[in-house]
């Protein structure tokens, strides 16, 4: 029996003010991959402050015409919110890939963006992880490492960031709002979560005593031409082995904004601004699609059991920017799954 302690917050000021009090205390939310860690031995929090009464469960237009997302909203509210369905499909899509319907309905916003990896090494307490304990080593570059990273890793660690929702947040260029003991601040997407690099035990630049209050999304939305196309090994139910949140935006045929990201390739959802730079201006076919892939992919390095994962992801770029392209998302949609 591990004992733990349990405190609600009454408002953010509050949750703040708990969680700097005492560094050995975790914030709970929807509870879906944090219950299952300290299940595991994996985490073990002295307390946990429960966020779920807190005040961010409202989706809201910005006055730029882009949305501010409060930080528990559901996953399943999220993906259906009629405002979310309309413009930003992409995300919706994204979401609903994830998980089960059931996890979804618990699972929050902010505890998507901070749901740790789904490494098997990181679960098996037996065994040494770096990112469970630091400085004991990393069982899976030698080991069974077929869901693990090809982009960005590192000597410490190959781990991957499961989640489908944040591979949408970083193609739409999204931007998390925390709080924390010295105020507010907005982290760019692209900047929350970290790579590996030799302190892997450290997921976002999140600092422990901050909470996210918040996810914004910006105007653009790319209705139109978007797809999220996820490659896993059962068709629902199961982590990413490669995912693909691409989005354009066409004129006569030509791409005059280009957005691609990977999910279940890196310790963070992957994009390289070269990939979609190479894609604007260019007529919206195979050979510039093949192009952007290269680009994206040029520095993958595969291990004994993933290297799969290299040419698996760029026809799984190429199908999804065809797809993109032609206005024909094959990924589930909010409209499919109810
Ligand atoms: C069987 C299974 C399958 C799954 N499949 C998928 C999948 O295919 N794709 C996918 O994307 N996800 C998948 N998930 C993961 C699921 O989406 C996450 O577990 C969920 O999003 C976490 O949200 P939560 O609110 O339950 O977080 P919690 O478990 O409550 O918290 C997770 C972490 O976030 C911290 N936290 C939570 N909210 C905040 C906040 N506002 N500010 C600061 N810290 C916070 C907590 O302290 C904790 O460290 C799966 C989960 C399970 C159990
Ligand atoms: S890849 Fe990372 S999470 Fe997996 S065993 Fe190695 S250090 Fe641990």
């Amino acid at each position: 029996m591990i004992n733990f302690g349990y405190a609600r917050a009454t408002d953010v000021a509050d949750a703040v003010r708990q969680i700097a009090a005492d560094p050995a205390a975790k914030f709970i939310a929807g509870g879906t991959n944090l219950i299952d860690l300290m299940k595991y031995d994996v985490e073990r929090p002295a307390r946990l402050i429960d966020i779920t009464r807190l005040p961010l469960k409202t989706v809201e237009e910005t006055a730029n015409g882009g949305l501010r997302i409060g930080a528990l909203v559901p996953n399943s509210d999220l993906a259906y919110h009629p405002l979310i369905e309309e413009r930003y499909p992409l995300l919706s899509s994204a979401i609903l890939a994830g998980a089960s319907q059931q996890l979804r309905n618990m699972a929050s916003v902010g505890g998507n963006l901070l749901q740790r990896t789904r490494c098997l090494y990181f679960y098996d307490t037996a065994t040494p992880c770096n990112k469970r304990e630091p400085g004991s080593g990393c069982s899976a570059i030698d080991g069974i490492n077929r869901n693990n990273a090809i982009l960005g890793t590192s000597d410490a660690c190959i781990a991957t960031h499961p989640s489908d929702m944040c591979v949408a947040l970083a193609a739409l260029d999204a931007t998390v709002h925390v709080a924390g003991p010295a105020g507010e601040r907005a982290i760019r997407f692209a900047d929350f979560h970290r790579l590996p690099g030799d302190a892997p035990q450290i997921d976002t630049n999140l600092a422990p005593t901050e909470i996210i209050t918040a996810i914004e999304l910006p105007p653009q939305g790319f209705a139109a031409n978007y797809s999220y196309l996820k490659i896993r090994d059962r068709l629902s139910y199961a982590f990413a082995l490669v995912s693909v949140a691409a989005a354009l935006d066409l004129e006569g045929g030509r791409i005059k904004e280009a957005r691609l990201a990977l999910g279940g390739v890196a310790h963070k959802p992957w994009r390289k601004a070269e990939a979609e730079a190479a894609l604007r201006g260019e007529v919206a076919n195979q050979a510039a699609f093949t192009k952007a892939a290269d680009i994206l992919l040029r520095d993958a390095k595969g291990f004994a059991h993933n290297a799969f994962k290299i040419s698996l992801a760029r026809r799984a770029i190429e199908r999804a920017l065809t797809q993109a392209a032609s206005g024909t998302p094959q990924s589930q949609s909010s409209k499919t799954i109810r």
